[in-house]
């Protein structure tokens, strides 16, 4: 499956504009967790080479101090390369088979964004599309088919240029 660049960073909010640009992170959560919810905090951020803030302690990621200091979680991360193509595809399935996140609407998100084309460039104005009446959803919200994401789309350049 091709990629759908760019995406948006779940930090600084700035494009992602390639795979390589691209760092997938996440808590471990205590040792006295379970193994089913164990994780945390999946985002997509800038890898620290292409991030705006690459000169910040932190630049895109984590702040990993912060982190142990306030829940004794680490951050662990991959690059965005883990998780594309079918390998990273099955990767994140797997995530989801074995409960892996606290929160699996974090997971599903990812799956979405990484692998169902249009939905990234789309996903922050569901809201304001439906109710100005780009399209009408039959399916539950964010699960949208291709017809229904590419009039988001449509949507978004007709407010762009009216
Ligand atoms: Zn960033």
């Amino acid at each position: 499956m091709e990629v759908d660049p760019p995406w948006k960073c779940d930090q600084c909010g700035h494009p992602i504009l390639s795979v390589e640009d691209g760092w997938v992170e996440w808590l471990n959560g205590t040792v006295s967790e379970q193994w089913e919810g164990g994780l945390h905090e999946l985002r997509l951020v800038h890898h620290r080479l292409a991030s705006p803030f690459a000169n910040h302690r932190n630049a895109c990621y984590h702040d990993g101090a912060k982190w142990v200091a306030a829940k004794r979680y680490t951050v662990a991360d991959l690059p965005l390369s883990s998780f594309v193509g079918p390998d990273g595809l099955v990767t994140l399935l797997s995530w989801l088979a074995e409960k892996r996140f606290s929160d699996p609407n974090q997971v599903l998100e990812m799956i979405k964004r990484l692998h169902i084309p249009n939905y990234e460039a789309a996903r922050l104005s569901f809201e304001a599309a439906i109710s100005d009446g780009a399209f009408e959803p039959r399916s539950a919200p964010t699960y949208y088919d291709q017809r229904e994401l590419k009039a988001v789309l449509e949507w978004i350049r007709e407010q762009e240029d009216p």
